[in-house]
């Protein structure tokens, strides 16, 4: 799925996002109005309310259609919605790819700028073109809007899973949206093409758990479709990275060759990262122990 540019083709993800069979309703409500779609792609996060609605990441075009029809119900003032505001957690095709679904009826698609950067040059390289929609609204801090009753607040702690993760706090219903920030029981994909680093992700986390101990969670992407968890699941995942970068430090230190440092079957306490087949069959087989280690390993030995 990784293209020869480096970039997640529109092709290659359909192709690696099959649908799948759901445990449980793909369309389900978590607490005052806000809640997730699963899909194939990053979990869709949504908001609704009469007349208005906030949608965080789109998709695919077809689950994109799909959302936006059931968030028009949901809105009960007939075939459209007044006001929606779609926000992109961060540029990968999985969470952009529906950006055209929502761009006739979108008040304003909101990107963290270094997203939008990245958004463009993906768009640029794409082949074949990816038909999706850009960012009108951008930010560097934090941006926010008043969707009913609720505030919602798209936040920027630093660099992680890509140079541009942002994420999106339902303050009110005290729920947030990690985009990829959290790959729930799954090795997660680091893009250093586009800025990610682990040591400022862990960080990252870090904040996210001092800020906001006892929020409930949407991840983008989890095993066997866990995408909502809570404190626990965002410390678990931190761990998982500072285990695998403490585990290249150490074989740096010991003089071991990249090879032999990133040969490692599983990571010591964390069973459940160790086979991405059994975890996630739907998707990201090439997402692996060994793709971690490798993006630390380039992290700790590039200046
Ligand atoms: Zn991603």
């Amino acid at each position: 799925m990784i293209g020869r540019r480096g970039f997640l083709t529109q092709a290659a993800l359909a192709a690696a996002f099959p649908l799948f069979t759901l445990q449980t309703s793909p369309f389900r409500e978590i607490r005052r109005g806000v809640g997730i779609f699963v899909g194939p792609g990053g979990a869709i996060g949504w908001l609704s309310v009469r007349g208005e609605a906030l949608v965080v990441d789109s998709q695919f075009p077809a689950t994109a259609r799909g959302v936006l029809d059931e968030l028009t119900r949901r809105s009960k003032i007939g075939s459209k919605i007044e006001r929606l505001v779609l926000i992109n957690s961060h540029h990968h095709a999985d969470h952009t790819a529906g950006n055209g679904v929502f761009r006739p009826v979108a008040r304003q698609i909101v990107q963290h700028e270094r997203c939008a950067d990245a958004h463009r040059r993906m768009v640029a390289a794409a082949s074949p073109p990816l038909d999706t929609a850009m960012a009108d609204t951008t930010f560097t801090d934090r941006w926010s809007t008043d969707i009913g009753d609720e505030r919602v607040t798209a936040m920027f702690h630093g660099s992680a899973h890509t140079g541009g993760d942002a994420i999106v706090i339902f303050e009110r219903a005290n729920v947030i949206h990690l985009g990829d920030l959290v790959f729930n029981g799954v090795p997660p994909f680091v893009d250093r093409a586009s800025g990610a680093s682990i040591r400022s992700w862990i960080a990252v986390l870090e904040t996210i758990l001092r800020d906001h101990a006892d929020a409930a969670f949407i991840f983008g992407h989890g095993a066997r479709d866990a995408v909502t968890g809570a404190r626990a699941d965002v410390a678990r995942f931190r761990d998982y990275l500072s285990a695998a970068l403490e585990h290249v430090q150490r074989g740096i230190a010991a003089g071991r060759s990249e090879a032999e440092i990133v040969a490692l079957n599983a990571l010591p306490g964390f069973a459940e990262y160790g086979d991405v087949v059994k975890n996630y069959p739907s998707a990201f087989p090439q997402f692996s122990l060994a793709h971690v280690l490798t993006a630390a390993y380039q992290e700790l030995t590039t200046a």
